[in-house]
Order: structure tokens, then sequence, then C-alpha cells
């Protein structure tokens, strides 16, 4: 069984948790360091990334943390993208790692939540996905596969190696689908290390 982080300073990492159990992963509620160093990956929840950034920091997490996502699968959901994209639009805390320019709060005050169905490159079905004050991703890097578009075009999920981003929020679904595809790349670099 592998186990992954669930970063837990704020925002829903225990529904992140939840979805990890039944998938059969172990899930960890990482708060300290010395936690990371026995995960197979780590999952950046949603939430609100200056705050994560700053519990972070307040918390001697933030240099560790940076650390690990250099190295190890790491899934960034919504405020966790941001937390992961290389470039960002305005001001937001960041790793600054994953090749793609990311514009927080991108949709209007009307529609700052909703819900669609999303096709996804290698599902077969369309995956429901729940965008709450979302980011949005601009534009990706030559070497970031794009996973999901809305319908108008707009990035909203991609892959660069062991870095995964979507803008939505898998947890908030019964639909386990991103979180078997993240556990499968923590299996792939698993034996890569
Ligand atoms: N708006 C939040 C931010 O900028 C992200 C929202 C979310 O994670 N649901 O950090």
């Amino acid at each position: 069984m592998l186990n992954i982080g669930v970063l837990a300073l704020q925002g829903d990492f225990a529904e992140h948790a939840a979805m990890l159990r039944r998938i059969d992963a172990h899930p960890v509620e990482v708060r300290k360091a010395e936690q990371l160093a026995d995960l197979h990956g780590l999952i950046m929840p949603g939430g609100e990334s200056t705050t994560i950034s700053r519990v972070a920091h307040a918390s001697g997490l933030y240099e560790p943390l940076r650390a690990f996502v250099q190295h190890k699968p790491t899934w960034g959901t919504c405020a966790g993208a941001i937390l992961l994209a290389k470039h960002i639009t305005g001001q937001a805390a960041h790793f600054g790692v994953m090749d793609m320019t990311v514009t927080r709060n991108a949709f209007g005050r009307q529609v700052d939540s909703f819900s669609t169905d999303l096709a996804v490159v290698g599902f077969d079905a369309p995956l429901r996905a729940v965008f709450i004050r979302a980011p949005i991703i601009e534009s990706v890097g030559a070497g970031v596969s794009v996973l999901a578009r809305l319908p108008d075009g707009r990035i909203v999920a991609a892959r660069q190696g062991h870095w995964l981003a979507t803008a939505f929020h898998p947890e908030l679904t019964p639909d386990t689908r991103l979180h078997a595809y993240f556990l499968d790349m923590c299996y792939q670099q698993r034996v890569v290390l």
C-alpha cells in the first residue's frame, strides 16, 4: 500500500484522505516536515493558496515541502495547482515548479462556483468537475500534457512528469478515477526510484 500525503494545513484535505482510503491507498495528513520522509506522493488540496503558504511558512514546512515537490509525485488541486505553477498572472504564493501559467479566481463572481462534465484524456467517460473560485491554466510549456479543457478550450487539468494539476475539486464527487490516476503516477515513480 502506498503512503500518500495530503497537505493538511487548510482546505479540504479530509475529503482527499477519504478518497484515498476508497482506492486502498494509505493517506497521511501532513502537518510536520518529518512526515514527508515516508511518502510516495503528496496531494496539495484546494482551499486558499495564500493561507496554505502562510501556515506552511509559520510551521516550518515551506522549505521541506518545496524540496519534496521538486522530486516526488505531487498533485495540486485548485489552490494546490496555484502552488505548483511556475508562473502566475498577478500575485500568489507558489513553489514555481510546473511549467504552466495560472490565473487565480479566473471565473467571474456570478459563476464563482459551478460544475461541468469534462472529457479527460485516457478516461472512457466524462468526469464531473466541481469548480470553486477556481484558477485557470492559461498556458502550458512544451513538456506539459493537457489532460482536460473546458468546452471553451481553457485548460483545467495538466500533467508534467511527476506533477499533476487540476483547477477543480475531484475530491467532491464520488468518482475516484483521478485519485486512481495519481496513485498510478506514484507507483510508476516508485519503480523508477
Ligand atoms: N481561490 C483560491 C486561491 O486563490 C483557490 C480556490 C480553491 O482552492 N477552491 O487560492
